[in-house]
């Protein structure tokens, strides 16, 4: 494949847009080299400014679950857009939307549209801090929740000690209300709000890890959290971001049958439009303004190109009894396939997978946190990314993230990915 067309325009963007990419991991700085620019997507392949075809595993890093340009909201937001593009006012469709959505999710009665995932984590984290009272959260080493500040820290000095922050511009004092613990790691947690009782306003969690390849929650460990939040008066988060409306219709709750107190999504909710929500039972939904005293707002939120989207994907998804049979099956197919070939080439390697999220890690042992995802070896990671774009298989620039498999892709398309690899790992 030639990439020389990308490499202009990369050229061209790093002069003006820090780093050439608007969101730091597009800019391929874990595997070297420079991104491709996209010209066009359908369906299950991206098609680059250089002409080249690419069977997409990203799929714009989660909400293309039905593959790219799919018409229904395409056709969607052509229509609304005719109407007009925003009115910073309400609209039917938000409420449609609402409507749907709570139908589809268990255990919510309310949900409020934002534009980002960013932006409802750090929604339903003031909401739960508002409605608790209580200022600290316990969040996990390698889930990601956005960019919002309470989100970007690392671990402290110790295991009880309070987070530092991971990033100039987070002040310490933000980061001394997040407390990190270990994924899948009750013992931990436990010891955490015993060492900050009656402090604790929440525990974030992504349910299904996705941010550190995917990590599935060890058995018990979910339903552990839940009980420890019931008997401390905790509420629990899942961050459904990735793995709402694409694990199942009602997301991780319904998977587990796990009661949230607040969920959060973003992606697939958007249909690719710029959307995130947060929605939880109406006690604590009716906390936010203009009802509560919890201030949240948005000039773009429930847009009406974004609303159509959404809609139309939600719609989709709740009238199709088979997708998600369907997105399982083509993932286990492609999961059994890499195992063999990588078996076949003597790779050391380990597959973790729940549903339609996947990821490979260059490890024998079970990857199972954070820690252990960081022992993958990023060298093999690094020729097994590249080779694979050499072959026209694009999956995501970074060994610490899921690939998202889309309905769009065909078995043909699994063949071809599975023989790719196939050729790509003899050459390790
Ligand atoms: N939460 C999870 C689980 C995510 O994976 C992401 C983004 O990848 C976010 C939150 C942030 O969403 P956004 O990038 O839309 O702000």
């Amino acid at each position: 494949m030639i990439y020389k067309r990308s490499s202009q325009l990369f050229a061209e963007a790093e002069k003006v847009i820090p780093g050439g990419v608007n969101s730091p991991v597009r800019a391929f700085k874990a595997v070297g080299g420079t991104p491709i620019f996209v010209k066009s997507a359908k369906g299950a392949y991206l098609y680059d400014e250089d002409g080249n075809k690419l069977i997409d595993y990203i799929n714009s890093w989660g909400p293309m679950v039905l593959g790219h340009a799919y018409e229904p909201v395409v056709d969607a937001v052509i229509e609304k857009a005719k109407l007009g593009t925003s009115f910073g006012m309400p609209t039917e469709l938000e409420t449609e939307i609402a409507a749907l959505a709570v139908s589809m999710v268990p255990n919510i009665d309310k949900i409020r549209f934002v534009n980002s995932g960013t932006e409802a984590c750090m929604s339903a984290i003031r909401l739960a801090r508002g409605f608790t009272k209580r200022d600290k959260i316990i969040k996990f080493a390698g889930c990601y929740h956005g960019h919002s500040d309470s989100f970007l820290i690392q671990a402290g000095s110790g295991a009880v000690t309070f987070g530092s922050p991971n990033s100039p511009g987070v002040t310490e004092g933000t980061a001394k209300d997040t407390l990190l613990a270990q994924y899948n790691d009750l013992e931990n947690v436990k010891t955490l709000i015993e060492a900050n009782k009656g402090e604790i306003a929440a525990i974030i969690i992504e349910a299904v890890a996705g941010n550190m390849g995917c990590i599935p929650p060890q058995k018990g460990f979910l339903e552990g959290l839940r009980e420890l939040c019931t008997a401390n008066g905790i509420l629990l988060i899942f961050d459904e971001v990735m793995t709402g409306f694409r694990l199942a219709k009602g997301g991780v709750q319904e998977l587990f049958n796990i009661n949230a107190d607040i969920v959060t999504f973003g992606k697939v909710i958007g249909g690719g439009l710029p959307v995130g929500a947060f929605a939880a039972r109406e006690e604590i939904m009716n906390y936010l303004a203009p009802l509560g005293p919890v201030y949240q707002a948005g000039t773009l939120s429930g847009n009406p190109l974004a609303m159509a989207a959404g809609l139309a994907m939600l719609q989709s998804l709740n009238n199709d009894a088979g997708i998600f049979t369907r997105l399982e099956e083509k993932t286990a197919y492609l999961a059994a396939g890499i195992d063999k070939v990588l078996k076949a080439n003597n790779v050391v390697f380990t597959i973790n997978r729940v549903g339609s999220m996947i990821s490979v890690h260059f490890d024998a042992n079970p990857v199972t946190d954070f820690q252990t995802a960081a022992k993958g070896d990023n060298e093999t990671f690094k020729k097994f990314f590249h080779g694979l774009l050499n072959e026209g298989v694009y999956i995501a620039p970074s060994a610490y993230e899921t690939w998202f498999i889309t309905d769009a892709l065909t078995y043909e398309d699994l063949d071809f990915t599975i023989n790719a690899i196939d050729k790509v790992s003899k050459t390790f």
